[in-house]
């Protein structure tokens, strides 16, 4: 698959970890945006959740957005999520997380 560099334009392979063309490192790029994914609202059990969660961050960290945003709603999904971004954190998969101010039911997930 090609991705497109952000500061340049080339069009690059994307198993690639920096620009051919202008060296910038190809997976700190992104376009500021926040994707959201609802990941506990279909009567998902919470490892179901779980998995979809690990399946869109890593889908996530190929593309360009920043964060992604979690719905994550307020039962144990919720409880169960803080626990692997902590993880993800601590395996500097993600940079950072934090609870929706003004809404505990999601996650903002900084990617990048
Ligand atoms: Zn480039």
């Amino acid at each position: 698959m090609q991705v497109i560099c952000l500061d340049c334009g080339m069009s690059v392979d994307d198993y690639m970890d920096y620009c051919p063309k202008c060296d910038n490192e190809l997976g700190l790029q992104h376009d500021g945006s926040t994707v959201t994914v609802d990941i506990a609202h279909h009567g998902e059990r919470v490892s179901e959740a779980l998995e979809k969660m690990q399946k869109e961050i890593d889908g996530a960290r190929k593309g360009v957005a920043e964060s992604i945003r979690l719905v994550v709603g307020s039962g144990l999904i919720r409880d169960e999520v803080l626990l692997v971004l902590r993880d993800l954190q601590f395996r500097a998969d993600i940079k950072s997380f934090e609870s929706e101010s003004g809404n505990a039911g999601a996650v903002l997930v900084r990617l990048k």
